[in-house]
């Protein structure tokens, strides 16, 4: 009887071994944007749910002190849902990690970077993209997709109906990154896009990878409708275990 006791641990402790997979730590301000932070509650809700189905492990923290290397090593990926760090500390930790093989998902204002934000590794790390401009106030867009032979989208429409949002252009485009694989673009139909502020048109990458690095940037983030469309939930999904097993095309590292 102990003995079957102990072969039942052990078969239960390798199950749990084997369940999780991976570990993910997303970090979030409480301080941010009202509209930033409601997002970042809902997709709390929403990546714990995806973490049992999925079998990884899912942290969440608002002490973005943890973006240090030593609590790094535990992560292979880290999610900023509606912040970046401020510190150099915590920039230099995040290089180091994404350097070495990170994964990093990021949301919305999670890249958004201006003359003032003075992180030139992170620019590049976005494949050069700078904030240039957005919608007001936030609206549902038609976005399509570039490559549908990419794991991530050959499963999604050639083009669907993203809920509200505020959008982002950019300048110059990641697209201009030899490395840089966009994957959804806003469509040329939506423009001009906004009221009080516009994007008048051009070619607005809404998600990209960077291929030097394990990472992928995902427009969508603002406000509390961005859970409501079950084809972009699912792209959501999916990014975590392609971002937790996908290695870089080439790092140089
Ligand atoms: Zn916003």
């Amino acid at each position: 009887m102990k003995y079957l006791f102990a072969l039942t641990l052990l078969f239960v402790t390798q199950v749990q071994a084997q369940q999780s997979s991976f570990h993910v730590l997303a970090f979030y301000s409480e301080t941010v944007e009202h509209d930033h932070v409601d997002f970042a509650h809902q997709a709390i809700v929403f990546y714990s749910e995806v973490s049992k189905r999925r079998h990884f492990d899912f942290t969440t923290t608002t002490r973005w002190d943890d973006l240090n290397t030593e609590n790094l090593a535990h992560y292979q990926l880290v999610i900023w849902l509606d912040d970046q760090p401020h510190t150099p500390q915590q920039r230099s930790a995040f290089e180091h990690y994404m350097e070495h093989g990170g994964g990093w998902l990021g949301f919305h204002i999670a890249a958004y970077n201006d003359r003032d934000t003075r992180w030139p590794w992170f620019v590049r790390f976005l494949g050069g993209a700078v904030f240039y401009g957005n919608n007001w106030p936030p609206l549902p867009a038609q976005v399509s997709v570039d490559d549908h032979a990419f794991p991530l989208t050959k499963n999604l429409p050639a083009s669907f109906q993203s809920p509200p949002n505020e959008w982002y252009s950019w300048k110059p485009s990641p697209r201009l990154d030899k490395d840089v694989k966009v994957l959804l673009t806003l469509s040329p139909s939506n423009f001009p896009l906004g009221l009080k502020d516009t994007i008048e048109g051009g070619e607005v990458p809404i998600v990209w990878t960077n291929t030097r690095y394990r990472m992928l940037y995902l427009n969508m983030g603002h406000g509390d409708r961005i859970f409501s469309s079950n084809i972009q939930n699912r792209l959501f999904e999916e990014v975590i275990p392609w971002l937790a097993t996908t290695p870089p095309k080439h790092n140089g590292h």
